[in-house]
C-alpha cells in the first residue's frame, strides 16, 4: 500500500504518499509501542470525529505516551488529509507512535511520540457479507485481562493475536474470529464488537477487557431510542445456542449481519436490518 499518489501528514506537514516512512529503529516497531484509530468519512464529514481524537489521546496516555497535539488539532489534520486526498468518503488511519531516540532499547524516554494521518477509499469491510451475513471462526487466543495489558487502548499490541487469529478463520472460509476473554466469556471478533437478539432483545458482551468501540456505543444509544431493551453483560459460548439474531459494530465493519459462529447459526433478522439501516441514516446525516 506505499506505492501510490496522495498525500501522508506526519507530524504537522502534508508528505508524499511514498515519503511517508519511519527509520527501521523506531521503537514503535520493535515495542509496540504505538496507539491508532480508524474513522470513516461518509459526504465529506467525519462521524464522530472528536471522539475518534480523543480516544486517540486516551489510549497514548494509556500506554504513557505523550502525543503532543490536541483533539483540535487532530481534527484539523484530519480535515487537510481529506482535501488533500480529494476524498469525501473514505477512511481515515492516524497512528501515534515512538520514534527514534538516542538509545535502542525497551526504554523510550527521549523518544520523539510522533503522529501520522493517512486517509484512503474502503468499501464494506467484510465485503459481500454485509449482506449476507458473516461467518465467524472460534478464535484460539482469548483477550487477555486489564491486569495483564491496558485493553482500553486501541493500541498496536493488542493486534498480535487478533490478526493471528484472523489469519486462522480467513484459512478456514470465514470472514472473521470471535475471541473469548481471558474467563471464557463472549468478547469481540478481531475488529469489531458483537450483539445478539432474543426474544426482541439485546444482549452484548460487558466491555470489561476490550475495546468499547464508537459504533458499539452508537448503537446501543439507537437501541435506546428505539426503545429496545438492552443487556450489556457476560456471556457464555454456550447461550450463542438461544441466540436468534447477531452482528458486529465497528467503524470499518459499519453494522454487519453475522449467519454463523462456529457451529451456531443465525438469521440476518429484522432488528439486525433496522439497526443497519439506522446506523447508515445517522452517519450520513
Ligand atoms: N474492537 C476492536 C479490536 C477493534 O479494532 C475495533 C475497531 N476499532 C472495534 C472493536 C470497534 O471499534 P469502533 O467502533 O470504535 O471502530
Amino acid at each position: 500500500y506505499d506505492d501510490r499518489d496522495g498525500k501522508i501528514w506526519m507530524d504537522g506537514v502534508l508528505v508524499d504518499w511514498r515519503a511517508a516512512n519511519v527509520h527501521i529503529l523506531s521503537h514503535a516497531l520493535h515495542y509496540a509501542s504505538s496507539v491508532f484509530e480508524g474513522e470513516r468519512a461518509y459526504n465529506g464529514r467525519i462521524f464522530r470525529s472528536t471522539d475518534h481524537s480523543e480516544r486517540l489521546l486516551n489510549s497514548g496516555r494509556l500506554l504513557e505516551m505523550d502525543i503532543p497535539w490536541s483533539a483540535a488539532e487532530i481534527d484539523r489534520a484530519k480535515e487537510q488529509v481529506l482535501a488533500a486526498n480529494g476524498l469525501s468518503d473514505a477512511y481515515i488511519r492516524a497512528i501515534a507512535f515512538r520514534g527514534v531516540g538516542e538509545e535502542m532499547g525497551v526504554a523510550s524516554l527521549g523518544n520523539p511520540v510522533r503522529l501520522a494521518i493517512a486517509a484512503w477509499e474502503w468499501g464494506a469491510y467484510y465485503g459481500a457479507a454485509r449482506e449476507e451475513g458473516a461467518r465467524l471462526d472460534m478464535a484460539k487466543w482469548r483477550r487477555p485481562s486489564p491486569e495483564t495489558i491496558p485493553s482500553e487502548a486501541k493500541a498496536a499490541g493488542l493486534y498480535m493475536i487478533c490478526t493471528m487469529s484472523k489469519h486462522a478463520a480467513l484459512a478456514r472460509g470465514c470472514s472473521d474470529a470471535l475471541m473469548l476473554d481471558y474467563r471464557g466469556y463472549v468478547a469481540e471478533a478481531t475488529g469489531a464488537n458483537i450483539f445478539f437478539v432474543r426474544e426482541g432483545e439485546v444482549h452484548t458482551p460487558l466491555a470489561d477487557c476490550f475495546l468499547n468501540g464508537i459504533t458499539r456505543q452508537t448503537v446501543l444509544q439507537l437501541l435506546r431510542d428505539m426503545q429496545v431493551r438492552v443487556h450489556e453483560r457476560h456471556i457464555l459460548p454456550d447461550e450463542l445456542d438461544s441466540f436468534e439474531q447477531c452482528w458486529l459494530t465497528g467503524t470499518a465493519a459499519e453494522v454487519t449481519p453475522v449467519r454463523q459462529i462456529g457451529r451456531w447459526h443465525f438469521e440476518p433478522g429484522e432488528m439486525s436490518r433496522r439497526v443497519a439501516a439506522e446506523y447508515h441514516r445517522l452517519v450520513r446525516a
